[in-house]
């Protein structure tokens, strides 16, 4: 009676793990097609039939075997159709291989109760262990009717309680571990669908990624790239890029840092942040990159994501507007009449120069020259006419103190001053004085000018070693005074204004 048992147990088994293999794409499950549900029927019901063909002989015609089992599971998975061909298989191989005895018949009926009940339970997700071990009991009731009536009627009442004892120990371990291997492989089956699912929608998601996507392995080699990716390249196929070592799509000069970025994102030392590598296509050119990179896994193995995005006309755009915003800013801090810089600039420069001054304890000086009885000059030759002197005298300016490593600005008006670093206050007078001679020299005509029959300036000179607490103010109104002085004392002349000493020329 073991021997049998495990016979019934090893067909079990093996025939679950082949059912498994045949529905492994198509599991069997209450919503599966009509067709698959009388398949599964036919193939549970032939298991039915090979486990009776091996079954244990306990009288004549009286045989033991678990030929429920695959109707249970039959019902469970499949529902009443695939439980109803099932029973009716099992009905159809009892009688043909048993002929119509009164066992046959009453285990027939009992067969098909079980398939007509069991099918007809409502429909649950599935097989469990549980619910399969539930219905095993219910299922090993009728059988244990089925046998008790039959070993009755044969006379053989005496080996009832043994018989039952096996079958009810020997069905539900069975039952159990031949469920368990059904539900293994079912799983399995579906666990590897899911996985295979998920890799085809995550190669779909990179194909149609917008950005040229790449997967780098482990050794540098390219391992993917999607079309965005061939292009981006100028290849003609994947073929020209995969199996190559990233290294040779990427400029020299951007390697080592992509390579320490990698570094660091797989150690976890990082966060994915976006780097700007140049890439070289296959012909050469040079494409400005943006590219993030994530770790991931590609065919079993540790893996880098990379995604780019051609950045060139971006950076082209880029680059037009700072040169455009250079310009504009350039244009902001110069004088439109003169082109030499205004008095923005200028404030900018001298508070600039009097931090340094005061941090190094460097002298600065400022000059301040002013046009002699210009009012009188336009009222006589003209607005235009002033405009030009102002222009000769910011190019004398421009040629004498710009040049010269100094800053000079217009000021306003027919007023200009200059910043000069690091000079004692005696090459600053001496400066401005040969600046003053220089505006003489160009002997422009001011028939007006009640000093001179030309164009003169005079200059007031404020030269200090600025105190860190102090305000460059303070050297724009000493050379402020100083160019008052200058004009009072009789104009074109240089008067220099220090707080220790104030002199003039
Ligand atoms: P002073 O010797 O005392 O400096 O006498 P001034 O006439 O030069 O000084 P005032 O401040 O009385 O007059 C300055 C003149 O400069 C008045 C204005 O017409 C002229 N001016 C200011 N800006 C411009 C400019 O951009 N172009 C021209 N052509 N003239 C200007
Ligand atoms: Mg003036
Ligand atoms: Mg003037």
């Amino acid at each position: 009676m073991f021997k049998d048992f495990i016979i019934n147990a090893s067909i079990l088994v093996a025939s679950f793990f082949l059912i498994g293999q045949i529905f492994k794409g198509h599991p069997l499950t209450r919503q599966s097609p009509m067709k698959w549900k009388a398949f599964a029927g036919l193939c549970f019901g032939l298991l039915g039939v090979l486990l009776m063909t091996f079954s244990l002989r306990l009288e004549a015609g009286v045989i033991v075997d678990l030929r429920h089992i695959p109707l249970v599971i039959a019902a469970v998975q499949g529902g009443p159709v695939t439980s109803l061909i099932t029973g009716l298989l099992i009905v159809a191989g009892r009688i043909s291989l048993f002929g119509i005895t009164y066992a046959s018949v009453s285990s027939s009926v009992m067969i098909l109760v079980i398939s007509i009940l069991f099918g007809a339970l409502p429909a649950r997700r599935g097989l469990t262990m549980l619910r399969f071990l539930s219905l095993n009991v219910l299922g090993l009731l009728f059988v244990s009717i089925v046998i008790a009536l039959n070993l009755h009627k044969a006379g053989s009442d005496d080996k009832l309680a043994s018989v039952l004892v096996n079958h009810w120990l020997f069905s539900s371990f069975i039952g159990a571990l031949s469920v368990y291997v059904f539900l293994y492989i079912v799983r399995s089956h579906a666990s590897i669908g899911k996985l295979k699912e998920s890799e085809e929608r995550y190669r779909r998601l990179i194909a149609s990624s917008p950005d040229a996507t790449f997967v780098i392995m482990g050794d540098g080699t390219v391992s993917f790239v999607n079309d965005k990716g061939v292009r981006l390249l100028h290849a003609i196929s994947p073929k020209d890029i995969v199996n190559r070592p990233y290294t040779d799509f990427i400029h020299p000069s951007c390697l080592e840092k992509l390579r320490t970025h990698w570094d660091a994102l797989l150690s976890h030392k990082l966060k994915p942040e976006l780097i700007e590598p140049i890439f070289v296509c296959l012909d050469g050119t040079e494409v400005d990159t943006e590219l993030s990179s994530s770790p991931t896994f590609y065919k079993d193995e540790q893996a880098i994501l990379i995604n780019v995005r051609d950045v060139t006309e971006r950076k082209r755009t880029e680059k037009k507007l700072q040169e455009a915003l250079d310009k504009l800013q350039k244009l902001s801090d110069l004088d439109g009449l003169t082109g030499i810089p205004n008095r923005r600039r200028l404030n900018e420069y001298l508070s600039l120069a009097w931090g340094e001054a005061a941090a190094k304890g460097s002298r600065l000086t400022l000059f301040l020259f002013d046009v002699d009885y210009f009012k009188r000059y336009n009222d006589r030759y003209g607005h235009l006419k002033g405009d030009e002197v102002l222009r000769a005298i910011a190019s004398s300016a421009h040629e004498l103190i710009l040049d010269h490593g100094h800053f000079v600005a217009r000021y306003g008006g027919e007023e200009f001053a200059a910043i000069l670093k690091d000079v004692s206050p005696d090459e600053a007078h001496q400066a401005a004085e040969q600046f003053r001679a220089r505006i003489e020299r160009l002997a422009l005509a001011h028939e007006r000018s009640k000093i001179a029959d030309h164009i003169t300036v005079s200059i007031g000179v404020a030269s200090v070693i600025p105190d860190p607490d102090g305000l460059a103010d303070e050297l724009l109104s000493c050379a402020d005074k100083a160019l008052y002085r200058a004009k009072e004392e009789g104009r074109n002349r240089v008067v220099v204004y220090t707080p220790e000493s104030a002199g003039s020329s």
